[in-house]
């Protein structure tokens, strides 16, 4: 995409700097649907970026074995989930594919042997956020899988050869839920998105910041480690394992930006962050 002549500059092409990296705590599913504060900050967020070529997502809900990249040109909307109102099962986000970004990504891991994927598509760890993100749908999207037989540090392997990608223009985008217990959940009323956090909750997402804050991630690769809030907070790792690849492509220059810093649902927290 470059500049046209009598075009008012594009600042963006000329600069061809590093694209920043977000991680997002994704939460309920209806907020890909509901108005509140957490969709209306993953708006006012989208905007401050500069556009993407293309977006790769690392989301929660998709765990293989073997890690794959999706490959079709017109990812299907996957309704994962059950127990919710008819207007989210009739959600499409119509984005595309790249077959481009599906070979870059594939070609950048060497701590994987990836492959293609051709039937997976978009879950909704990665369109209820996108959606709001990217209402218009009109930046490509591939999906990168968790392989679920490999352990933290290779996910964190992984995410450091994605780095390269943010010079092409590619957003890396991790949705999961730094602290994230479905059994431990407590509502104190009808809203799932009333902020409130259970003692271990709260102590887990401060001691995660804290960590992320001094750079000190191999502790939060060996998370195991990281005493009885964290392992309340993590009983499987699938939704924590997206923030690990997006710390992996950190450089020493990026600077972090947390937003969404909440707890809901006693032991859930939405804390989200962009790296730039
Ligand atoms: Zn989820």
């Amino acid at each position: 995409m470059g500049a046209r002549a009598g075009n008012a500059p594009d600042l963006r092409s000329a600069d061809r700097g590093r694209m920043p990296i977000l991680f997002v705590g994704h939460g309920s599913p209806m907020n890909a649907i509901e108005d509140n504060v957490f969709v209306q900050r993953w708006k006012s967020v989208a905007e401050s970026l500069p556009k993407p070529k293309a977006i790769l997502c690392i989301s929660a809900h998709w765990e293989t074995q073997g890690t794959l990249v999706t490959a079709m040109d017109r990812p299907r909307t996957i309704h994962d989930f059950g127990g919710f109102p008819e207007e989210l099962f009739n959600v499409q986000y119509p984005a595309h594919g790249s077959a481009w970004l599906a070979k870059e990504a594939k070609e950048s891991i060497t701590h994987a042997d990836a492959g293609y994927d051709e039937e997976w598509g978009l879950d909704h760890g990665c369109w209820s956020v996108m959606k709001r993100m990217f209402p218009r749908a009109e930046v490509p999207i591939v999906q990168l899988s968790l392989d679920y037989t490999k352990k933290a540090k290779d996910h964190y392997g992984i995410g450091k050869d994605l780095l390269r990608l943010r010079y092409e223009d590619v957003l890396i985008v991790g949705s999961g839920n730094m602290v994230h217990n479905l059994r431990r959940v407590v509502l104190k009323g009808s809203d799932f998105n009333e902020a409130f956090g259970l003692d271990w909750a709260i102590e887990a997402n401060e001691l995660f910041k804290k960590l992320i804050n001094e750079d000190r991630h191999d502790e939060l690769i060996n998370y195991q480690h990281l005493g009885s809030s964290v392992q309340l907070a993590i009983p499987t790792a699938e939704h924590y394992l997206p923030m690990l690849y997006v710390l992996a492509a950190k450089e020493e220059t990026d600077s972090i930006s947390y937003f969404n810093d909440q707890p809901v649902a006693g032991s859930l927290t939405m804390t989200s962050f962009v790296l730039k």
